[in-house]
């Protein structure tokens, strides 16, 4: 008998032909997930077991391969013999020694001599010989002791059935470019696109030294957490200071958001074509702030020439991406109090509605091509 962790496939279950390729990107990433902890990850009739771990180390374990995208749920079990002396073994771990049980079992072999119904009624009667104070309850019981028959003469006996990450494994879906600030939205848009299958690379601007270096920090840990979804990611900083001085120098300050913008669009796209990125992610939430009405969107977008810009939160309320950012464990760190560039030049009165022709005459003040390439010295990057 051994302590295992069972992983169940989420929505690759429907993919047909290519089942291999997301079965063969799901094993890498969990691989991934687990490689600082010793124990083994088998591939077995649809399911993933790890074993050979340390008792000590299930629940880290289990916490790891939470967050796996393409994992539906996770049960820490028992592999026992498929006999009911053995699997009886493996149920006492599962249950209590008091308080109200059923049992629920499943013949994966189907050559099994006993019925699913026969098993949880004799292991049932079992368990309550061993333990007097144990009572059944089939309706809300403290506890469910599952049986699973596998093949080869194994069984699998679990109690909860946790929540995987559900979605796809990273990597079976393209690989987009994050634009990273130091807020609550743009880390949930990124776990939004890693958990439909997506690669993930971040892009962050900053205005050092307006900005500190605390403010720099916060974002690598941003990136940090969300690499714990994404199988790891590269962060790369770009510095807007001497974008953002020049249209403090040249253009009215009402257009300040809407211009910085259209400079971190053109960046974003030319950098994220540089990496074989195929698509701009951002965290902008329709009407959240001035610079996220359609108008605003409409500005940014139009300077982007060969890319999708996707916005996974368009449609969200601020609470629920307050929820998903709690969820993933990036929000303690979202609202620390360290200022992202936008906020250094900000005007008292952005444009809410900007008119691209109005913002043409701005740009055009500016070196717009000039300012892009000495922008482009500036990029660092961070390795997560
Ligand atoms: P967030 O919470 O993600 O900072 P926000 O509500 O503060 O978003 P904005 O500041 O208008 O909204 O930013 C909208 C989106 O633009 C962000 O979600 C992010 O994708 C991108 N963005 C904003 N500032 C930066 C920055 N300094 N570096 C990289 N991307 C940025
Ligand atoms: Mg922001």
């Amino acid at each position: 008998m051994e302590k295992v962790i069972i992983l169940r496939y989420a929505e690759i279950y429907l993919k047909g032909k290519n089942r291999g390729f997301f079965e063969k990107a799901l094993e890498n990433n969990l691989q991934r997930a687990i490689k600082d902890i010793p124990c083994e990850l088998v591939r077995q009739n649809g399911r993933y077991l790890v074993r050979s771990f340390a008792e000590e180390d299930a629940e880290t374990l289990v916490e790891k391969l939470k967050k796996v995208f393409g994992i539906h749920s996770i049960s820490v079990g028992m592999e026992t013999n498929s006999d009911l002396e053995s699997i009886l073994e493996g149920a006492k771990l599962v249950c209590r020694p008091n308080g109200t049980f059923k049992v629920e079992s499943h013949r994966g072999d189907k050559s099994y001599p006993l019925t699913s119904v026969e098993i949880s009624k004799k292991l049932g009667g079992m368990l309550l010989a061993t333990f007097p104070k144990l009572e059944v309850d089939v309706h809300t019981p403290d506890v469910v002791v599952r049986v699973d028959i596998r093949e080869h003469g194994k069984a699998f006996v679990f109690g909860d059935v946790q929540e995987g990450a559900n979605g796809m494994p990273v990597g079976t879906a393209g690989k987009g470019l994050l634009l990273l600030s130091g807020g609550i939205d743009s880390p949930v848009a990124g776990y939004m696109m890693a958990k439909r299958g997506m690669k993930v690379d971040c892009l962050h601007f900053h205005s050092y030294p307006y900005t500190n270096m605390q403010a720099k920090e916060k974002v690598v840990e941003l990136a940090h957490i969300l690499s714990q979804y994404t199988c790891g990611t590269t962060l790369y900083t770009v510095s807007v200071t001497h974008i953002q001085e020049a249209i403090h120098e040249k253009c009215k300050p009402q257009f300040m958001i809407t211009l910085l913008r259209r400079f971190m669009y053109r960046i974003a796209e030319r950098h994220a074509l540089k990496l074989g990125g195929q698509c701009i992610i951002t965290g902008e939430s329709l009407g959240q702030v001035a610079s996220q009405t359609i108008e605003g969107m409409t500005s940014s977008n139009s300077v982007v020439e060969k890319l999708p810009v996707l916005r996974p939160l368009v449609g969200f309320d601020k609470n629920e991406i307050i929820d998903r950012s709690l969820a993933m464990g990036a929000y303690e760190t979202s609202i620390l109090p360290f200022e992202d560039c936008c906020t250094v030049f900000l005007p008292d009165f952005p444009a809410i509605r900007p008119k691209l022709d109005e913002i043409a005459k701005e740009e055009a003040k500016l070196d717009v091509e000039g300012l892009i390439e000495e922008a482009f010295q500036s990029v660092e990057k961070i390795k997560i």
